[in-house]
């Protein structure tokens, strides 16, 4: 005898991640859909003739991300204007390849689309950087850029809110991280479904916050979403990656442990104690830096320079600021470099 559906008559088709119930396709549908739809109600205050912008970088996250903010913009009439932002790195074989399927789902959901380039706004694409500095820590330059480029495209376009599509279990990945690194202020920045951008930044919120991998995946895949699924050719990023293995393993034995870790992550970060980085403006590029010199402009000077290695990591960084600035900026670096993207692909249900 076929499984039946847990919520209705038909046979079921799939087993939920999240849950462990057996579905079948509609029902899966109308779950995922009304979750997203209950996580955007209560928590994310968009207003009617808000201007939003999706981070589309032609994966799955944003793919689905865009095609269920259009689709509950027009079920429940948020009044949303919505649009696609993409950066573009500049990596040859990689996002030449993913923006390609951006352009198509500009077509297929009718939203229009802008992409900024990491060469028209530094002048440097990431198949330079990498030439420089080889691959050791190129993501820390994509993800710093990414970050700031994202930014100046929603100003540009005079958007009022980027939604991204960051799911439950890379905000448990983020949670994780900090915690082995004991940066305990970063852990409400990341679980925080709307980042606040400070002086003139734009809010950033996360529709995805309580949405599993897994089940984005099987959306994509039931609707038959044309998205992109290759691995960026530069990803080396070891430590994320770990902490996804040892995230799907625990998953494994517990679906609820992704929202586990995110709801430990909101606790630990109501600590009274931790201070947070206040957030102004880069004296250079006067886009959001919670120092006087933001970290797009140091690496960018480090580039500029020759001197790209001096200007990677923490530990020198007074150092590096008076060698490269002649003593401007001289506190810490405290900046919010996004975390690059996992850009892995997975059918694994
Ligand atoms: Fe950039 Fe992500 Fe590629 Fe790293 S893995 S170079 S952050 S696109
Ligand atoms: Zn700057």
């Amino acid at each position: 005898m076929p499984l039946k559906c847990a919520l209705c008559e038909r046979n079921a088709t799939l087993k939920r991640p999240k849950t462990g119930e057996a579905l079948c396709k509609e029902c899966f549908f109308v779950a995922f859909e009304s979750e997203v739809h209950d996580t955007i109600r209560k928590e994310i205050n968009f207003r009617r003739g808000e201007s939003v912008a999706v981070a589309a970088s032609g994966g799955k996250d944003s793919t689905v991300l865009a095609y269920i903010m259009k689709l509950l913009n027009e079920r429940h009439d948020y009044g949303l204007n919505l649009m696609l932002l993409s950066i573009d790195e500049g990596i040859t074989g990689y996002r030449d390849d993913s923006l390609e399927t951006v352009k198509r789902n500009e077509v297929q959901y009718g939203l229009p689309l802008r992409v900024v380039s990491y060469k028209e706004l530094y002048g440097w694409t990431m198949d330079e950087i990498v030439q420089q500095i080889g691959l050791k820590n190129n993501c820390t330059f994509c993800g710093v850029f990414r970050r700031q480029a994202l930014d100046r495209g929603a100003a540009m376009e005079k958007v009022d809110r980027i939604v991204t599509g960051h799911n439950a279990d890379d905000i448990a990945e983020t949670v994780l991280m900090n915690i082995l690194r004991g940066d305990i202020a970063r852990l409400q920045r990341c679980t925080a479904i709307t980042t606040s951008g400070g002086d003139g930044g734009i809010p950033r919120s996360k529709p995805f916050k309580y949405t599993y991998e897994k089940e984005i995946v099987m959306y994509a895949y039931f609707k038959k979403l044309d998205y992109f699924s290759t691995e960026c050719i530069y990803s080396p990023n070891a430590y994320r990656g770990h902490a996804r293995t040892f995230l799907k393993d625990l998953e494994s034995i517990r679906s609820t442990a992704i929202i586990d870790i995110i709801h430990s992550g909101e606790r630990l970060s109501f600590r009274e104690t931790v201070k947070f980085p206040k957030l102004g403006t880069c004296s250079q590029c006067g886009y959001i830096s919670s120092q006087p010199l933001c970290k797009a402009c140091i690496l960018l000077e480090g580039l500029n320079k020759g001197l790209p290695r001096l200007a990677v990591g923490k530990t020198h960084t007074a150092k590096v600021r008076s060698q490269l600035f002649d003593g401007k900026g001289k506190e810490k670096d405290k900046c919010d470099a996004e975390k690059p993207d996992k850009v892995k692909s997975s059918l694994d249900f």
